[in-house]
């Protein structure tokens, strides 16, 4: 990790991407789109202070990145810290997958050490991918929550998360019970939440693995404070739909168990939703929840494919998750490719705008976060990337050949990867680089 003081003026030079509203969806050509080429974007005290195509004057530390994108952070909405270990599992479904691999690998996190260097790691890795804020999944474990706001205070980072509550149907060593875990919430609360750029989510973490007196002291813990988060699963898989039906039978859906239990509100993010319908799309619309759409969990884990239009079209927000360890990477550009596919098998096609705003601008409006980060706005946060446009042959001269700024975004969010990321920013401090790359030195 780069650690460096705030540099009171940086200048980064590039080609400047970000949005100015939400795409229109299946809009090639939007005026949503900002792309501002070969400019410079001026950073002030971590904060983005405005952009320019005349170089600024030499009370400016420089970094010359002319022929690169610049990008606003992105924002990854729904992934587990503890499920580095359990990536590219093979052979399972969703509910045997928890059992064989993921439940195992997460009871390791009650040690306080191993959570503490699985958080660094964990974080940094985010970093390396070019994600610098996300909404995360510790453990049940207490440790494990200060392990991750631990981590990520010291980097500086914007993160959403909280203690995993799960007090049945789950395996010794990963089991709370009400009074405990409502006693672990409000101390954590009380210690991280508003804390910096920290913030608190009561954590369910999914209907089957919490009584309903679980949920109901979740649901307690929201009214109380309604600048809480919350964050849970929905709907991911058919055979865990079934199940939730059977252990909540007076709930009219899956959704609806968390909206009987106070749990749907305009910070709440649900995993998945692939299993909705019409009425639980008008309950997240009118209730301001969002969808954390995961493709790459949902691909892998056979899980289903998520309609983004009906959610679009029914005025439910969606922001983009990666969802390791059931998604498979942490690069949010292989989750943007991902989506791609998805919509394609249903016979709908996601545009590069409305898969890169998901990614930033909009997920941060879902989060209520956009007056702090999600693009390149003069006073948001400097949270932002640097990537190459091109990082092998065959997509350089694939890029050489895109006429059109979609064809090339398009292209670059197909094709890249975190081996395209030169440096990511945050607050306008470089905490991660690329060890290749010593063209971001400052120069005059
Ligand atoms: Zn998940």
């Amino acid at each position: 990790m780069t650690s460096a003081a705030p540099t009171t003026r940086l200048a980064l030079r590039g080609d400047l991407l970000d949005f100015t509203a939400e795409p229109v969806w299946g809009e090639v050509e939007s005026n949503a789109v900002r792309f501002r080429p070969d400019h410079w974007l001026l950073i002030e005290g971590g904060r983005i202070v405005g952009a320019q195509l005349v170089e600024p004057d030499a009370s400016w530390v420089k970094h010359d990145h002319r022929g690169r994108l610049i990008l606003p952070g992105f924002i990854d909405t729904h992934v587990h810290m503890p499920q580095l270990e359990v990536i590219a599992s093979y052979g399972t479904e969703l509910l045997d997958w928890l059992n064989t691999y993921t439940f195992p690998a997460e009871t390791r996190f009650a040690d306080p050490a191993y959570s503490k260097a699985g958080a660094a790691e964990f974080v940094d890795a985010l970093l390396a991918h070019g994600t610098t804020a996300a909404v995360v999944f510790p453990t049940v474990h207490k440790v494990s929550v200060d392990a991750l706001f631990g981590a990520a205070q010291q980097r500086g980072m914007r993160m959403i998360t909280g203690k995993v509550l799960q007090d049945r149907h789950s395996p010794d060593g990963l089991r709370d019970d009400v009074v405990q875990a409502e006693r672990d919430c409000l101390d954590l609360i009380e210690r991280w939440h508003g804390r910096e750029r920290l913030a608190y989510a009561v954590t369910v973490r999914f209907a089957p693995t919490s009584t309903p007196a679980q949920l109901a002291m979740a649901g307690a813990l929201c009214a109380a404070d309604a600048s809480l988060y919350m964050q849970t699963h929905v709907a991911e898989n058919r055979a865990e739909v079934k199940w939730a039906g059977e252990l909540f039978p007076e709930a009219r859906s899956y959704l609806d168990i968390y909206a009987r239990a106070g749990l749907l509100h305009p910070r709440s993010v649900l995993a998945h939703g692939i299993w909705l319908d019409d009425a639980d799309r008008a309950a997240l619309r009118d209730s301001g929840a969002q969808i954390a759409h995961s493709p790459s969990s949902n691909l892998f884990l056979g899980s289903g494919l998520f309609d983004w239009r009906a959610s679009a079209q029914a005025g439910a927000a969606v922001s983009l998750a990666s969802d390791v360890g059931g998604g498979t990477s942490l690069s949010m550009l292989r989750t943007m490719a991902d989506a791609y596919k998805v919509q394609a098998m249903a016979g709908q096609r996601l545009t590069a705008w409305t898969a890169l705003h998901a990614a930033t601008r909009g997920g941060a409006r879902a989060l209520l976060l956009d007056d702090e980060i999600g693009s390149l706005e003069a006073g948001r946060t400097a949270d932002v990337c640097v990537w190459d446009w091109a990082a092998d042959p065959v997509s350089a001269r694939r890029m050489g050949v895109a006429r059109s700024l979609h064809e090339k975004a398009f292209a670059w969010m197909t094709m890249a990867d975190d081996r395209n990321l030169v440096a990511a920013f945050i607050a306008g401090v470089a905490r991660h680089r690329r060890t290749d790359t010593e063209t971001a030195s400052a120069s005059a």
